[in-house]
């Protein structure tokens, strides 16, 4: 989804009437949360000075009196211990169905399935991804609360791009049971490009690489007159630093012969130590891996050099992804602007020289990367609680797709554009097909496309009450409103007698932007096709209007013509009739136009008709 840059013209608020906001990087491995303090976005320390908060909440066993639970690092600690019950990476069960989660069989705990949903067992009870999403997210609250010595106004939470709307509305319900105002979710790649400032500087195209403990994740945005878009996503949901993790641990017991199966707590202690010595080896030339395990006692010095070889595998895979979303984005390495780093494990050097050599340009790194997610979110979140001062900049979302309504003929009015940015509120007056209508069927589609069948369908609803009035007197106002969470309502309203419907639709539910840019690409490739089909449909419309017209005239006043008009009327008629279901819109065009001739003098007379019975028993002078 794009964002678009406006300015708010706020004013500054003194010092204790500043709200406390915050922006909070829910993320699979960790999460932060930041704010804006004396001008500058900081992430905010735990008690012991850490900013990175696990996302790891370990449920205690009730009946053991331990009623309660661990979060983050001491949730982490115990997970070797307690696997089961130590619930990590839950963002990948976040809005999801059991079988939607991205391998499930790797996790250490066990997930069912309940109403739909994918949920944890723990010794506690069943847990929801949200009520175990809402642990963390409260104990940032809290920090940030403690921090402040106030309450917290809102905060501002970072979801992938790739996030439907399932999954973004999963992280809102975990943040209300957490008692978080959500001020807006944005995505994580659109809060590192703010992070850098990039939303201030040149229009371009820009890469985020954002390499996580689980997840690998990179986008492409363009950033035109303040708006950023999301050109195209891509990545790999099961590959980060956790494999390289895993690679390390592989490569150590291997160079010491070591075969022996493991159980669950010795591969998760193997794993914490690879990570340790992956870690420490980003800044420095080597280190000892140390490991007892199914009675091995285990020694392996590493290089930094045995710790790429042993992971040229993983990196070269964030390479074929990388190259795969600028072909996605029709986009040439050369024409990236800027690349920035994301997640902790863009601190591996091997991972920095090999991104720098393939865009051949350093890739922006001067902030930290756990940080510079939270760090956008805070600077998001200042804004919108209105801190900034005056032309500090806000952050809109646009609408993804267009937005429109079902007319004759299956054809499809737009009414919001494509990248309007929100909120936003467009009308257009409509009327009735048919004399004596009284009501009136609305069909709301998103997309491109010129066919309704080649669109979305996102609600339908129905105007009643209309009052029987000819074809084309009713002025029925048809009003489009998407407020600034991107929900939609539509209402419509029949301008003479007040009769009124209304309906609220989501239009981003369950749209990719995978699936969005596939509508767009759609779209573009058809659009020619779609003028020649838009012009059939219309031909039939009219031809289909034009046939109804005549019969209700010739209905009503026949008895006005002569018999051989009546006849030429009749055959005019007939031949449009037998033409209307062909595919030739010209031929179409010509007969409706040659009946519409043909039926001149007709209405001529049933005019003169009318308006002698208008007249009839008036006194001129009340006309
Ligand atoms: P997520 O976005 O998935 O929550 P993070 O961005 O916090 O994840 O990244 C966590 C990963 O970063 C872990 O795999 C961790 O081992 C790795 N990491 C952190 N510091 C370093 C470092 N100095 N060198 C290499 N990897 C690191
Ligand atoms: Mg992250």
């Amino acid at each position: 989804m794009a964002l678009l840059q406006i300015s708010e013209p706020g004013q500054s608020l003194d010092p204790h009437q500043r709200r406390v906001a915050v922006g909070i990087d829910l993320g699979t491995t960790h999460s932060l949360v930041a704010a804006v303090r004396h001008g500058i976005a900081e992430c905010l320390p735990a008690d012991d000075g850490r900013v990175i908060l696990p996302s790891v909440v370990r449920y205690l066993d009730p009946v053991q009196g331990g009623a309660g639970r661990q979060i983050g690092f001491d949730a982490l600690a115990a997970q070797v211990q307690d696997p089961a019950n130590t619930v990590s990476s839950v963002k990948r069960l976040m809005g999801r169905s059991l079988a939607q989660v991205v391998d499930v069989d790797k996790l250490s705990y066990n997930v069912v399935e309940q109403d739909g949903m994918a949920v944890v067992e723990t010794v506690a009870g069943r847990k929801t991804p949200m009520e175990v999403s809402a642990e963390i997210l409260a104990t940032l609250r809290f920090r940030a609360e403690d921090s402040f010595d106030d309450e917290l106004y809102g905060a501002v939470i970072t979801v992938p791009a790739y996030f439907d709307d399932a999954q973004r509305q999963a992280t809102k319900d975990a943040a209300q049971l957490a008692g978080i105002h959500v001020l807006r979710l944005i995505n994580e790649p659109t809060a590192a490009a703010i992070a850098y400032g990039l939303d201030n500087g040149s229009e371009g195209i820009y890469a985020i690489y954002d390499l996580g403990g689980g997840t690998f994740d990179i986008s492409i945005l363009r950033l035109t007159k303040g708006v950023f878009e999301v050109m195209a996503t891509g990545g790999d949901s099961a590959l980060g630093g956790d494999d390289y993790d895993q690679a390390l641990a592989a490569w150590a017991l291997a160079q010491q012969g070591v075969s022996a199966a493991l159980n669950a707590s010795e591969r998760a202690a193997v794993h914490a130590e690879a990570r340790r010595v992956k870690e420490t080896l980003s800044s420095s030339s080597s280190e000892m891996f140390r490991s007892s395990v199914a009675g091995w006692h285990i020694e392996q010095a590493v290089s930094p050099s045995d710790f790429e070889a042993c992971t040229a595998a993983l990196t070269a895979r964030t390479m074929t992804a990388v190259r795969k979303v600028l072909r996605d984005a029709g986009v040439s390495k050369d024409e990236v602007q800027g690349v920035v780093m994301v997640g902790g494990s863009t601190r591996m050097p091997i991972i920095r020289r090999t991104v720098g050599a393939f865009f051949e340009r350093e890739p922006l790194t001067n902030l930290n990367p756990d940080e510079v997610v939270a760090l956008g979110a805070a600077i998001q979140a200042n804004a919108l609680a209105g801190n900034s001062r005056d032309g500090d900049l806000l952050l809109l979302d646009v609408i993804p797709l267009s937005l429109g309504i079902e007319t004759m003929g299956g054809l499809v009015e737009r009414i919001v554009p494509r990248n309007s940015a929100i909120p936003t509120a467009r009308a257009q007056d409509f009327t009735t097909y048919q004399d004596g209508q009284t009501a009136l069927a609305l069909h709301v589609v998103q997309g491109e496309r010129d066919l309704v069948a080649d669109c979305r369908s996102l609600a339908r609803f129905e105007l009643r009450g209309i009052p029987p009035m000819v074809a084309g007197a009713a002025r029925i106002r048809v009003t489009f409103t998407v407020d600034a969470d991107g929900l939609l309502s539509v209402s419509a309203r029949e301008q003479g007698s007040g009769v009124e419907a209304r309906v609220d639709v989501k239009p981003a539910y369950g749209l990719s932007d995978e699936q969005i840019a596939a509508m767009l690409q759609d779209s573009f490739a058809t659009a020619q096709q779609d003028i020649a089909s838009r012009a059939l449909v219309e031909a039939r419309v009219d031809a289909d209007r034009m046939i109804a017209a005549t019969r209700t005239a010739l209905a009503a006043d026949a008895d006005l013509l002569a018999p051989a008009e009546l006849q030429q009327i009749d055959e005019l008629m007939a031949s449009l009739a037998a033409i209307v279901g062909s595919e030739d819109a010209a031929a179409i065009e010509a007969a409706t136009t040659a009946l519409a001739k043909g039926t001149e003098s007709f209405a001529a007379l049933r005019m003169n008709r009318g308006i002698q019975q208008a007249l009839s028993g008036k006194k001129l002078e009340e006309v």
